[in-house]
C-alpha cells in the first residue's frame, strides 16, 4: 500500500475543539478509554484463538504503558488483535466519526459527560484531549497482514501508511499538549491507572519495580528490576462464592481500602438474569454516626472502573457499605434523572435490598451471640435502612436488636413480652424506658431500676429518629427517656400517694421554690410520693423534649436556642420538707436553695458561679 491521505467523513465541523471543552473537568478518562481498548482487543485475539481462528501460540498478551519524557509522549502497547489498513479506515476514521456527531447532538450541554463518552465509539478520541497528535501503530493478528501508521493531528486530516512492526498488536502514541504536561509524569499515570484499571482482566505493566534476589550467602543479596504489574486480573468478585474463603474476602477488602479495619461481614452479589450484576459489598465497623463514610461503594462496567457515585444506582442507605458492583448492564449513557427511573437499575435497587436482609437474617439466625457482637457497629446502617426503606424495614423487623443497660438483646417482640407484665400503665400502654447515657441519666437508671424496670440504651445520633419509628412499629409499646418523670410516675399505674401537707403548707412552699428557680426554665411541680424517694428531681416531660430536639434537628435554630424547659418536683411527703417548713424563715430559704441546687447538680446542670456557690454553701453549712 502507498502512503494515503485523507480527509475524515464528518458531518460536525471540527470534532476536537468540541471534545476538549465538553470533558475538559475529566480529561483524565482518555488513560481509561485507550487502556479498555487494548483490553478489548487483547480478549478479542484470545477468542479467536479459542476459536481456532488464528492459529498458533499467541504468547504473552500483557498491555504496557510508558512514558517518553524527551519524545513528550504517551504510549499505550498491546499484543491483542490489531487493526489492518481497511480496519484502521472502518474503525477509527468513520465510525467514531459518525458517532460522535450523534454524541454531540445528544448530550451537547450535559453536566454529566464523562461515564458517556466511551458509550459512543468516541473513546479512541478522547486522546485528543490531552495530546495534539495522536499516532497508532498496529499489526493485526491475521496471517500476512502489514503494518501501518495512522497520524492525526487533531484536524480532519489524517495520514494512513506503510509501517514497521514486528509484534501482533497496536501501540497508541500520544503526543502531549503543553496544557496537560502532568500526564508524563509517572506518580500521576501511576495514580490514574491505580484508580481506573485496578482490576482490568488483561495484566497491566507500568515501569519496573526492584525485587530482592536472596544470595547464597549473607550479604550477598542482589536486587533486580520486574515489570511492576499495577493490576490484579483476577479480582474477588469475578470468581465464585465457593472459590473463596474468608481470608480472600478480606484481602480483597483490604485491596480496596489499605489500613482500614477488616469489615464485619460481606456479601457475594451473583445474578445473570433479569440482569447481570456480580460484586462484594461489605459491613464496615461503624459505632459512631460520625464515622459513617459514604462514596465507598465502586461501581465497575467489566471490571473498567467507572465511577464512586454510585448514589443513584443504589439506594441511599446502602451506600454506607464498602465494596464492589460490576453490571455492564446499568445504563451509563443516560442523565441521572433518568437512571433513578430505569427499570434495570430499579430491579438492581430491590435485588441488593433483598439480598442484605437475607445475610443478616442469616447471620441472624445461624450465630445469634455473634449477630449481638457485632450489633454495635451494624446498628447504625440496619437503623437508617429501615428509617428509609419499608420494605427492608418489614425484613429487618425480625432481626433488629434493642440493647439493655444490663448488655442484654432482645428483639422487638422479645422486648414487648419482657417489660409487658412489669410495665404497663393505666392506659394499658407499654412503657418502655431508655437513657440516650448512662453516666448523665444514673440517678434516674437507678431509680427506674430500683423499680425492677427495665431500661434500654440508646446512645446513637439516628436512635432519635428511630425511637418515634419504633413506636410506629412495635403496637402497644410507647418509649419514655428516663428522666422523663419522677420515677414513681414514669409508668403512671394509677396508684395515687396522698399529700400530708395542708393546702396553705404546700402554697407557702411552692412560692419558697418560685423564688429560687429560673423563671424561663423552670415548673415547680408539687408531687406527693414515698416518703423514700427523691426529696427534689428534675424532669424533662417526654413530649417537650422531643420536639425541641426534632427542632434541632431540622435547623430551627431560634428552638434550639431556647432554654431546655424542665419540671422541678418536690416530693410533699419526704421528711424534710417537714423540717424545712418548720424552720426560721431565713434558714428556710437557705434550705430550699440547697434542695434546688442538688436537684440541679443530679442532672449535670449545675455550672459556673452557681456551682461554685454550691460548694461554698455546702461546705459553711456543716460549719
Ligand atoms: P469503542 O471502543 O467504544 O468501540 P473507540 O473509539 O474507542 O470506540 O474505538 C473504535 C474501534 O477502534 C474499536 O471498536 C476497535 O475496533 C478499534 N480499536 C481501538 N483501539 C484498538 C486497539 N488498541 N486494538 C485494536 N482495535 C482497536
Amino acid at each position: 500500500m502507498s502512503i494515503e491521505k485523507g480527509t475524515i467523513a464528518v458531518q460536525t465541523e471540527n470534532i476536537f475543539p468540541i471534545i476538549k471543552k465538553f470533558l475538559y473537568s475529566d480529561h483524565e478518562i482518555f488513560l481509561r478509554e485507550l487502556v479498555s481498548n487494548a483490553v478489548d482487543a487483547t480478549q478479542k485475539l484470545k477468542k479467536l484463538s479459542s476459536l481456532g481462528e488464528i492459529s498458533g501460540e499467541i504468547g504473552a498478551t500483557n498491555i504496557s504503558i510508558s512514558i517518553d519524557k524527551d519524545a513528550g509522549t504517551l504510549t499505550i502497547s498491546d499484543k491483542g488483535i490489531g487493526m489492518t489498513a481497511d480496519e484502521v479506515k472502518k474503525y477509527i476514521n468513520q465510525v467514531a466519526f459518525s458517532s460522535a456527531s450523534e454524541f454531540l447532538e445528544k448530550y451537547q450541554g450535559l453536566e454529566d459527560g464523562k461515564s458517556i463518552i466511551g458509550h459512543f465509539g468516541l473513546g479512541f478520541y478522547s486522546a485528543f484531549m490531552v495530546a495534539d497528535k495522536v499516532m497508532l501503530v498496529t499489526k493485526s493478528g491475521k496471517e500476512n497482514a502489514e503494518p501501518v501508521r495512522w497520524t492525526c493531528d487533531g484536524s480532519t486530516e489524517f495520514t494512513l501508511e506503510p509501517w514497521e512492526k514486528a509484534e501482533r498488536g497496536t501501540d497508541v502514541i500520544l503526543f502531549i499538549n503543553d496544557e496537560n504536561k502532568s500526564f508524563l509524569e509517572d506518580a500521576k499515570i501511576e495514580g490514574l491507572l491505580n484508580k481506573y484499571c485496578k482490576f482490568l482482566p488483561v495484566e497491566i505493566q507500568f515501569g519496573v519495580k526492584e525485587e530482592t534476589v536472596k544470595g547464597e550467602e549473607e550479604g550477598t543479596d542482589t536486587t533486580v528490576n520486574i515489570p511492576n504489574i499495577i493490576n490484579n486480573p483476577s479480582p474477588a468478585w469475578t470468581k465464585k462464592p465457593a472459590e473463596l474463603q474468608d481470608e480472600d474476602y478480606k484481602n480483597f477488602y483490604n485491596e480496596l481500602y489499605p489500613y482500614t479495619e477488616a469489615p464485619l461481614f460481606w456479601i457475594h452479589l451473583n445474578v445473570d438474569y433479569p440482569f447481570n450484576l456480580t460484586g462484594i459489598l461489605y459491613f464496615p465497623r461503624i459505632k459512631k454516626s460520625y464515622e459513617i463514610q459514604k462514596n465507598k461503594i465502586q461501581l465497575y462496567s467489566n471490571q473498567v472502573f467507572v465511577t464512586d457515585e454510585v448514589k443513584e444506582i443504589v439506594p441511599e442507605w446502602l451506600t454506607l457499605l464498602h465494596g464492589v458492583i460490576d453490571s455492564p448492564d446499568i445504563p451509563l449513557n443516560v442523565s441521572r434523572s433518568y437512571l433513578q427511573s430505569d427499570q434495570n437499575v430499579k430491579k438492581i435497587n430491590n435485588y441488593i435490598t433483598k439480598k442484605v436482609a437475607e445475610k443478616l437474617e442469616e447471620t441472624f439466625k445461624k450465630d445469634r451471640a455473634e449477630f449481638e457482637n457485632k450489633w454495635e457497629n451494624i446498628n447504625v446502617i440496619i437503623k437508617y435502612g429501615m428509617l428509609s426503606d419499608e420494605k427492608f424495614a418489614e425484613r429487618a423487623e425480625k432481626f433488629c436488636l434493642l440493647q439493655n443497660t444490663d448488655k442484654k438483646y432482645f428483639t422487638f417482640e422479645e422486648y414487648k413480652e419482657h417489660i409487658k407484665a412489669g410495665q404497663t400503665d393505666k392506659n394499658n400502654n407499654i412503657i418502655a424506658l431508655y437513657t440516650n447515657n448512662t453516666t448523665d441519666h444514673h440517678v434516674y437508671v437507678d431509680a427506674a431500676k430500683g423499680r425492677g424496670y427495665d431500661v434500654l440504651e440508646t446512645d446513637n445520633v439516628i436512635d432519635n429518629h428511630f425511637i418515634s419509628f419504633m413506636e410506629q412499629k412495635i403496637t402497644g409499646v410507647q418509649f419514655k427517656r428516663v428522666d422523663a418523670d419522677t420515677v414513681d410516675q414514669l409508668i403512671d399505674k394509677d396508684e395515687k400517694t396522698a399529700s400530708i401537707l395542708s393546702e396553705e403548707e404546700s402554697n407557702t412552699l411552692k412560692g419558697l421554690f418560685e423564688r429560687i428557680a429560673d423563671a424561663n426554665a423552670a415548673t415547680i411541680v408539687l408531687s406527693p410520693q414515698s416518703p423514700d424517694d427523691n426529696v427534689v428531681a428534675i424532669t424533662k416531660p417526654e413530649f417537650m423534649r422531643r420536639m425541641k430536639e426534632m427542632s434541632h434537628l431540622n435547623g430551627m435554630d431560634f428552638a434550639a436556642s431556647m432554654p431546655d424547659q424542665y419540671n422541678l418536683v418536690v416530693n410533699t411527703n419526704h421528711p424534710v420538707i417537714q423540717k424545712i417548713l418548720k424552720q426560721e424563715e431565713n434558714v428556710k430559704e437557705q434550705s430550699v436553695k440547697q434542695l434546688h441546687d442538688l436537684a440541679l447538680l443530679s442532672q449535670g446542670m449545675l455550672k459556673g458561679t452557681d456551682l461554685t456557690e454550691f460548694v461554698k454553701r455546702s461546705v459553711e453549712l456543716m460549719n
